[in-house]
């Protein structure tokens, strides 16, 4: 069973009930009406928290009789069970929980503290109430003390067995949630190398999902490079070496993800051993290099993108502006109006890209100005698309909008952009088939626009990233285009201003080569907070 199952099996919480359970019969056989115990054993209560387990009383009534026991007398192995009295007006303070008023106790009140341990040491107080008098059979009088010690070693047997398992339920819980939440990957393989166990982060950097891999040899789906020569039931050298030796085997290797992209990471296998020493399963750690690399490079790349994003435009403009400022330059009208109409295509793109760093700089600043104000989404997406089919005749813009959209609070320029953005993107990166549609639909809080196209498509490990300022997907075909990765990390700052940090968001759904979804919500007028002006 992989560690997600059987984080599911059991939960702490079920096991709790059956502590409560527990507790109830035994206050239930000292006659008592209601209790509560805590663990003063460390082993059973690590993070000192105070665990307690309350049987019919709420936490204020736990708190009150676990007050008036600090101040009474404290049982001790000579005398496991004291009683005191209290008076009756305190059975509204205790707040007895479930019980009928007749059922209430009537008369004096008795409050009890027992003291239960084993031969193995004390794991915590019973404190229960009970009326005057209320004698259990266990305290009957007898030369050596009735039966009570009895009573208390069997109750401390199955406390403590409870408790062992609730602490083991917490250890495992506690080991799930390091195990899904781990940003590395991690995978865990039978003695065979078949996948027992599959964290999110593996998911996220391969594309297989944990149910599709599980009792796979690992090599199989990971197909590392270094272990394809042996990828017919051999040891890889990597676990070979983890379980000849007891240290962990560390190294770079490059693994490949489903959709078939390499990438390099640096991966620690290390055994699983048995009591007897003899390992039995492994366990692989996988950390992403290509992403570090690619944030260094990053880093050290954004200059040069730019200074070459600033220099190709500048370059056509001057080679043109010099070719027609020649005073021997004899130009057919033609020619003279597609240069100046180049020159003009040139100095649009050194625009957006100034301002696009501008904004940049503003959203870093935390300075981006925001004008809401009801906004009706489908004019807008139809201002937008004819402007692109006039611009671009050669691509298809089919829209796909419902009769009647509901009117979202938004600032209309701004909108404008992330939908422009996403439009410029989508043929971009669609080289052949230059067909994009805008749909859009609503529910009961917001309305989505979605943008898609049937192009290059995004690897799942990229889709994550693309949102960050100058990221670019590195492949070929992104290369030959023209960006400075800024445009979506623009348009989720945008989006996210507009709902104030609450909910709303910009995502990509895509699968390599075959194309992709961008969508974006915005708050229905009536359902939006107080419009934001500045973030
Ligand atoms: P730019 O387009 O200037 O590089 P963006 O921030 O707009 O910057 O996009 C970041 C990256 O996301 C792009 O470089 C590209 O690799 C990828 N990308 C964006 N939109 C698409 C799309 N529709 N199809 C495929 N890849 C895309």
């Amino acid at each position: 069973m992989s560690m997600s199952q059987l984080s599911q099996v059991q939960q702490p919480e079920d096991l709790h009930d059956q502590i409560v359970i527990l507790v109830g019969s035994a206050i239930r056989l000292l006659n008592g009406e209601a209790g509560v115990f805590v663990v003063s054993n460390e082993a059973f209560d690590p993070l000192s928290s105070a665990e307690y387990t309350a049987y019919r009383l709420s936490d204020a009534g736990s708190n009150f009789l676990l007050a008036l026991a600090r101040a009474r007398v404290q049982p001790d192995r000579a005398q496991p069970l004291v009683v005191d009295e209290i008076s009756h007006d305190m059975v509204t303070q205790l707040g007895l929980l479930d019980m009928h008023v007749e059922e209430q106790p009537a008369g004096t009140l008795q409050r009890c503290a027992m003291l239960v341990y084993d031969h193995a040491g004390e794991l915590g107080l019973l404190h229960y109430v009970r009326q005057a008098g209320a004698h259990s059979c266990f305290e009957q009088t007898s030369s050596e003390g009735g039966a009570l010690p009895l009573f208390i070693t069997h109750l401390a047997a199955g406390i403590r067995t409870a408790l062992k398992t609730l602490v083991l339920l917490k250890e495992q819980s506690r080991l799930a949630d390091i195990f899904q939440q781990s940003a590395e990957g991690i995978l865990t393989v039978d003695i065979h190398l078949r996948i027992v166990d599959f964290n999110p982060a593996m998911e996220r950097l391969t594309g297989w999902s944990e149910s599709e891999v599980l009792g796979k040899y690992y090599y199989e789906v990971l197909r590392p490079q270094e272990c394809q020569a042996n990828a017919h039931g051999e040891r890889d050298p990597l676990f070979a070496q983890a379980f000849t030796t007891h240290g962990n085997v560390q190294r770079e290797i490059v693994l490949t993800a489903r959709d078939g992209q390499r990438f390099d990471v640096f991966v620690t296998a290390s055994s699983i051993r048995s009591s007897r020493g003899e390992p039995i399963g492994g366990i692989l750690t996988v950390r992403d290099l290509s992403r570090e690399r690619e944030q260094e490079e990053q880093r050290s790349t954004f200059i040069s993108v730019i200074s070459h994003e600033l220099q190709t435009p500048i370059a056509i403009i001057k080679g043109y502006a010099s070719t027609l400022a020649r005073p021997d330059a004899v130009l057919e009208q033609e020619t003279l109006r597609s240069r100046l109409l180049a020159i003009e295509e040139e100095a649009d793109s050194l625009n957006k890209l100034v301002s696009n760093l501008l904004y940049a700089s503003r959203i870093q600043a935390g300075g981006l100005q925001m004008d809401i104000a009801p906004l009706d989404l489908s004019s807008l997406v139809q201002k937008v698309a004819l402007r692109l089919r006039v611009k671009s005749p050669g691509v298809t813009v089919k829209l796909e909008l419902p009769a009647r959209l509901p009117t979202v609070m938004a600032d209309r320029d701004r909108i404008e952009e992330v939908l422009q953005n996403l439009l410029d993107n989508a043929i971009k990166y669609s080289p052949k088939r230059r067909i994009v549609t805008v749909s859009s639909h609503s529910t009961s809080d917001e309305v989505i626009v979605s943008v898609s196209d049937i192009g290059m498509g995004i690897a799942l490990r990229d889709q994550q990233q693309i949102f960050d300022r100058f990221h670019r997907v590195d492949n070929s075909s992104t290369r030959s285009t023209q960006g400075a990765g800024l445009g979506l990390y623009i348009c989720r700052a945008i989006i996210e201003a507009h709902w104030g940090g609450m909910g709303g968001h910009i995502w990509v759904e895509s699968v390599l080569h075959q194309g992709s979804t961008f969508s974006f919500s915005l708050p229905r007028e009536e359902k939006a907070h107080v419009p934001m002006v500045v973030f």
